[in-house]
């Protein structure tokens, strides 16, 4: 087989770019190791910026999210129960978010590469790459007990934190900075109405808590709880006795309880690897960086570092201009580091941390009041959080 991109994983960084090049003309393949229903499946972000929702609309995917999306103009923070707003809309000229799963957002770029006949294989099995430093790079793996190979001009890793292609960056040229949390986020989501019509990130001394929603009937909460707990210790009335107190008495009381469907621990973890391209081999998404979900960056990132590849790609097949590949990993790693910063500081201060003493608790109390009464430090907040701008070119 030939194609022209070859593109590991099928997650939104490997979809939205098969769709981005689609839409130029530009030929791929993606190469997944699990089933569509799997992927689809995994429960995972959703906060979508204004751009990864425009991005949908660009590409004739916006139809549902536009319909089903939850547009929310602002969010709340908490203090030990009490809360204050930030409002997104007012601070960024317009900006809002949107809240449509994940698991959504895959069900529509699935939906349209089977419509556009993007060529994806599932199931592939032991990937591996070669050529990358030449002019042929290859892709070879197994596929239903036979073996497959495809030459390509560039490969794509969008194969997430786990993948394999990363691991094809020489050690000596691989530089990877990376912070690990001691604690995890404890998350449900059970078929009731949310609290609040908006998002609350919840510092509380016992610890952070986050209620969130899928829908007007789906909520989503998460706690925040040390990183090798077990979900199984976690009973439903455990968690909402918790997550109330955490919350507040105000919020907690308006939390309906209901059984939940789904219950897991998410780590959380910094991490960047520069650089995100080596010879024929480009990194996107969380194959280059991760993000504590807190400033809700991650899928966001992702599609941010796409948009660029295909804008460069693009000029590279069409005006013969390297330019854009050349500048790639230097534009996206600018970028993500800010998103890096951001999602670390929103961890910071709404977190509680083992070695935390009174000290700074204090601080972190401190921070949160001057937020609550500066416009200027609400704006520098907003502003991240509804995304950064992306020049793509
Ligand atoms: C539990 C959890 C909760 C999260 N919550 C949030 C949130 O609330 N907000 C937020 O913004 N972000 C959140 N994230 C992060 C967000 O989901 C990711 O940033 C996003 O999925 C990144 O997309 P990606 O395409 O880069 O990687 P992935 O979604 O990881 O996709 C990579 C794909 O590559 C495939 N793959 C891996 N290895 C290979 C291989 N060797 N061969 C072929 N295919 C391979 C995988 O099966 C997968 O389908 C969460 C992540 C997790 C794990």
């Amino acid at each position: 087989m030939r194609t022209q991109i070859g593109i590991i994983g099928a997650g939104p960084a490997g979809m939205f770019l098969a769709l981005l090049l689609q839409s130029r003309g530009i030929e791929c393949v993606v190469i997944e190791q699990r089933n569509r229903e799997y992927v689809e499946g995994r429960v995972r972000a959703g906060v979508l910026e204004q751009s990864t929702v425009e991005l949908m609309r660009h590409l004739g995917i916006g139809e549902r999210v536009a319909r089903e999306g939850l547009v929310h103009r602002g969010t709340h923070l908490a203090i030990d129960g009490k809360l204050f707003h930030i409002d997104f809309a007012a601070l960024t000229g317009g900006k809002t978010v949107t809240v449509y799963g994940q698991q959504e957002v895959m069900r529509d770029l699935y939906d349209a590469a089977v419509q556009r006949d993007i060529a994806i294989v599932w199931d592939a099995e032991g990937v591996t790459l070669s050529g990358l430093e030449g002019d042929l790079p290859a892709i070879d793996f197994r596929h239903r007990d036979a073996l497959e190979h495809i030459d390509c001009d560039y490969v794509v890793g969008c194969d997430g934190f786990h993948g394999v292609c990363r691991k094809f960056i020489p050690a000596s040229v691989l530089n990877v900075f990376e912070r690990a949390y001691s604690f995890g986020w404890l998350g449900i989501l059970a078929d009731v109405p949310p609290a609040n019509p908006e998002l609350i990130y919840a510092n509380h001394e016992r610890g952070f808590a986050l209620a969130s929603m899928r829908s007007n009937e789906r909520s989503r909460y998460y706690i925040q709880c040390p990183q090798n707990e077990d979900a199984a210790q976690w009973p439903d009335e455990r968690f909402w006795d918790e997550l109330c107190l955490r919350l507040g008495p105000e919020i907690g009381a308006k939390v309906t309880r209901g059984p939940s469907f789904e219950k897991s621990l998410a780590p959380l973890r910094s991490f960047v690897s520069e650089p995100m391209r080596w010879g024929r081999l480009f990194l996107a998404g969380d194959a280059a960086h991760i993000v504590p979900p807190t400033g809700a960056k991650g899928v966001n990132l992702a599609v941010a570092d796409v948009r660029l590849l295909s804008t460069a790609l693009e000029q590279y097949y069409k005006q013969g201009s390297s330019r854009g590949i050349d500048n790639y990993s230097r534009r996206a790693l600018e970028r993500v580091w800010k998103a890096e910063r951001f999602s670390w500081w929103f961890t910071s201060i709404t977190h509680r941390f083992p070695d935390m003493d009174a000290f700074a608790r204090r601080l972190q109390i401190a921070e949160l009041n001057y937020i609550q009464e500066s416009r200027a430090a609400q704006q520098v907040l907003a502003e991240n959080y509804v995304g950064l701008p992306l020049e793509v070119d």
